[in-house]
């Protein structure tokens, strides 16, 4: 085995048993995913939940049209306490934290609305990187996401490429070119509205992308839902 790839499974198998020997030993005072701290039997201190409510809160549900007729909302710019849940989900794929994440869907407004048979889904992984994490922490938010909503979730979507070029350290044009043919439908046909969740929004290449592999199955109503926005200049990791 590489170096690089034993580091890969320590790196994301550490958090893990880090959080678990630390939950163990402090059942009734769970650790920050955040900050770190001692919390009060939370995922997040109170500050930093604080924090993950409010900052940012007048981005919550912004909505952007990211093609015409591809609607995108958006829950909280990529920066601070957001963008550490996001890091650490992606990381360890950690259920509590999606349900954390989750809890920003709340309060929806009235503007927003999603039909009863609207399927949420995900953006699956490259299959290496599947493979090293054992979890596909998209499903894992998107199950999150989808309770939270009283939706259904389902895999409607195959990730064709194996080449494991994470986006975030990409330009815009090596994205295209990475992702060009790498989503297919994973089932025959959709037939009903699709809520498309992603963790964080950066060119919104990989989300175009999704969104003409579930044309091809036939869905016409797609809405994507990004948990947070990677800001021009900010990290879009
Ligand atoms: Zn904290």
């Amino acid at each position: 085995m590489k170096d690089d790839a034993l580091y890969g499974r320590f790196f994301t198998f550490w958090p893990r048993v880090k959080g678990f020997v630390l939950d163990t030993v402090y059942p009734e005072n769970a650790v920050c995913r955040s900050c770190g701290k001692i919390s009060e039997g939370g995922v997040l201190c109170k500050e930093c939940r604080e924090r993950l409510r409010n900052d940012g809160f007048t981005m919550a549900w912004d909505r952007e049209e990211l093609d015409p007729g591809l609607p995108v909302y958006i829950l909280r710019p990529h920066t601070g306490v957001a963008r550490q849940m996001v890091l650490r989900l992606k990381h360890s794929a950690e259920k509590c934290v999606a349900e954390e994440l989750a809890g920003l869907l709340q309060p929806v407004p009235e503007y927003v609305g999603f039909p009863p048979e609207t399927i949420v889904t995900w953006v699956p992984m490259p299959k290496g990187r599947r493979q090293e994490r054992c979890i596909d922490h998209g499903q894992v938010l998107a199950e999150a996401a989808a309770e939270c909503l009283g939706l259904q979730c389902k895999q409607l979507l195959d990730r064709l490429e194996t080449k494991d070029k994470a986006q975030a350290t990409l330009g815009r044009d090596a994205r295209e070119a990475n992702l060009q043919h790498a989503f297919r439908p994973a089932v025959k046909e959709i037939r009903h509205p699709v809520l498309l969740v992603d963790d964080v929004l950066t060119t919104g290449t990989t989300a175009r992308r999704c969104a003409d592999a579930l044309r091809e199955a036939g869905a016409t109503e797609i809405t994507v839902l990004a948990f947070t926005r990677a800001l021009p200049g900010g990290p879009g990791d």
